[in-house]
């Protein structure tokens, strides 16, 4: 395939048989890191490779927080896979990384140099549309020279079954695929790991929701405020009592002239305290501590939202199906550990491993084998071990409790815990710093929101200077997102549209709120047989294709149709 970049048809495509299918040896759906380095060991090996992606271009549908980490220890990183890939894709090194814990305008600053440095070759902080783009023009070169390419505007609709078998996949745009391997780099809500049966997004506990604004900052601004050169970075992390109890933290990078500022929260925890996530971020945003880094004038380039999967409690020990294999978020390989958030790097790891144990089960004559040595590699490099430690898995067990969590609150709130944080503040430093203990902290609210509220209260300095920033409205932040709407084809559709069944997606949903009528989900009284009721409607018009009411609400939920939707420009 020479120059095929962009798919220009419409319409779909329902087949579900062999016949009339097209045939490459290996397809790869998803530009992300995870689907671009798989793609580029392919190539690098002469398989001939397609690269699927449904953007209008590589990133515009991705959000990250985003630093991307180089492990010293992984098989696969993004600059040894692209060189030129960290002066070219990248915003800034970042070398210094601290923990805000706040309580009211108090503040405790912990610096996290060990867990930050702990197994890192280096870390940049990104902006994905740049870098994706950046990745994806050489995927176009490499993948060309073995025969294949990478097509955006693209969505892949499902797998190509043949006997019971997944032999290839699915397109809006395209005819049928076959392929010897199908490597799933589809991100957080895929829909081939969906389609295999490995994956479902039911649970609200197995996922955080990340809501982020890109702001406008002059360079020189950057250097003053942060006291930082020009390849200099910094990231500063929040908890504490900032977030209205709700289990989750805030995040702030330095980018070459931006920030970005954000916050993850669990979504169980989102769900059940109602919270308005635009309003968190916002109380993040003008929160007098971060006056001190902000411009004078507040300017957001855009804001945006996404889901991303707890590895702690979904990372697939075996992802993988007949002759398709998930890589990073699809296998849900996103590590979210106390402060420290992991998911480019693994999925640049694992796309890697997948396409290797796919090149060496093909020179063994097996190619149907490439799925269990993609699994034990992942095994055997220690991935798995990080991904879901042990250890979280016996402490949870015994702490993840509402019972539990009360009590350990009460002793952390009590005259007697208030005195043992004020005396051993420096070892609460060296347990937030350490790696084996972040492996371990159970996901409950005393250590998202208590100890680092207590730590403020007992140990802190209060936050002096003022902050003006006034934040854009919610309307004010759509209207600026940039659409391609697909009139007639809603990509999400309400199932049970109670209250009861779905309300909750009026406040969780990332471009809703209660009492807003210009967002995706509005909460109504109507009237039937006499009385009323409280039910919710669905318009995907500023859909920022989160997730979130995938898991919420009571949906029939995909991606819209190639190209279609919300395209970011900063991500
Ligand atoms: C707010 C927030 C903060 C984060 N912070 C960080 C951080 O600081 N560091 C970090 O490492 N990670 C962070 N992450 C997580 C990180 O973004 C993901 O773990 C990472 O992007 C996963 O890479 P991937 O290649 O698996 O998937 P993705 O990057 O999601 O890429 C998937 C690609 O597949 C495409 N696609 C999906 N479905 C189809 C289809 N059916 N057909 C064709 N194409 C399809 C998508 O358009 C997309 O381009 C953060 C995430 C969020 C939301
Ligand atoms: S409608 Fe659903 S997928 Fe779209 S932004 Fe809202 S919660 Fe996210």
């Amino acid at each position: 395939m020479s120059d095929t970049r962009n798919a220009d048809t419409d319409g779909g495509t329902d087949a579900t048989t062999g016949t009339d299918a097209e045939r490459f040896e290996a397809v790869v759906v998803g530009a992300g890191p995870g689907g671009a380095a798989a793609a580029a060991v392919l190539a690098d090996n002469g398989v001939e490779t397609l690269v699927l992606e449904r953007g209008v271009e590589a990133g515009s549908k991705n959000v990250s927080g985003g630093l991307i980490y180089a492990g010293k220890s992984a098989a696969y990183t993004a600059d040894d896979l692209f060189p030129g890939f960290r002066e070219e894709a990248t915003e800034r090194p970042v070398t210094r990384n601290y923990m805000d814990n706040v309580a009211g305008d108090e503040v405790h600053t912990i610096d996290l140099k060990r867990v930050h440095e702990h197994d890192t070759a280096w870390v940049d902080s990104v902006l994905r549309r740049r870098m994706d783009s950046w990745l994806a023009e050489r995927v176009h070169e490499r993948t060309a020279e073995a025969g294949g390419g990478l097509l955006t505007d693209v969505r892949v609709n499902g797998l190509l079954w043949e006997d019971g078998e997944a032999v290839g996949v699915t397109c809006d745009k395209l005819d049928p695929i076959r392929a010897d391997v199908v490597i799933a780099a589809d991100g957080v809500n895929s829909e081939l790991a969906r389609a295999a049966g490995l994956m479902d997004w039911e649970e609200p506990d197995e996922w955080f929701q990340g809501v982020k604004a890109v702001v406008d900052v002059e360079p020189d601004v950057i250097a003053d405020r942060f006291d930082v050169a020009e390849d200099e970075g910094v990231a500063r992390l929040f908890g504490g009592d900032l977030f209205d109890g709700v289990r989750g933290g805030g995040f702030l990078y330095t980018n070459r002239d931006s920030l970005s500022i954000g916050t993850v929260f669990h979504l169980d925890s989102l769900a059940e305290e109602r919270a308005e996530p635009h309003e968190l971020l916002d109380g993040l945003l003008t929160h007098p501590h971060l006056g001190q880094w902000l411009p004078d004038e507040y300017s957001e380039r855009e804001y945006s939202a996404k889901l991303v999967p707890d590895s702690k409690k979904v990372a697939h020990g075996s992802p993988h199906r007949d002759r398709m294999l998930l890589v990073g978020d699809a296998a849900g390989q996103m590590q979210a550990q106390g402060p420290i958030i992991k998911g480019m790097n693994h999925a640049v790891n694992a796309g890697g491993l997948a396409a290797e144990a796919y090149v060496e089960a093909k020179s063994r004559n097996a190619p149907h084998s490439a799925g269990e040595l993609y699994a034990s590699k992942l095994r055997e490099e220690g991935v798995m071990d990080e991904l879901r430690p042990t250890r979280y898995e016996v402490t949870r067990r015994l702490s993840e409790s509402d019972a539990v969590t009360n009590v350990l609150d009460s002793v952390a709130r009590s005259s007697v815990g208030r005195f043992g944080l004020r005396a051993t503040g420096g070892l609460a430093a060296r347990l937030f710093n350490s790696p084996f203990v972040l492996g371990m902290i159970p996901d409950t609210r005393t250590s998202y929101v208590t100890v680092p509220t207590v730590l403020a209260e007992e140990l802190g300095e209060r936050a002096t200077g003022a902050n003006d920033a006034d934040p854009p409205t919610l309307e004010e932040r759509i209207g600026e997102l940039t659409y391609d709407t697909d009139v007639g084809n809603p990509h999400i559709e309400l199932v049970d549209e109670s209250f009861e069944a779905s309300g909750v997606a009026v406040t969780a949903c990332p471009v809703s709120a209660e009492g807003f009528g210009g967002g995706c989900y509005r909460e109504e009284t109507v009237r039937v047989n006499g009385g009323e009721e409280r039910v919710v409607s669905l318009d995907t018009q500023p859909c920022v294709e989160c997730g979130t009411c995938a898991v919420v609400a009571d949906t029939e939920w995909t991606h819209p149709r190639g190209g279609k939707g919300v395209a970011f420009d900063e991500g």
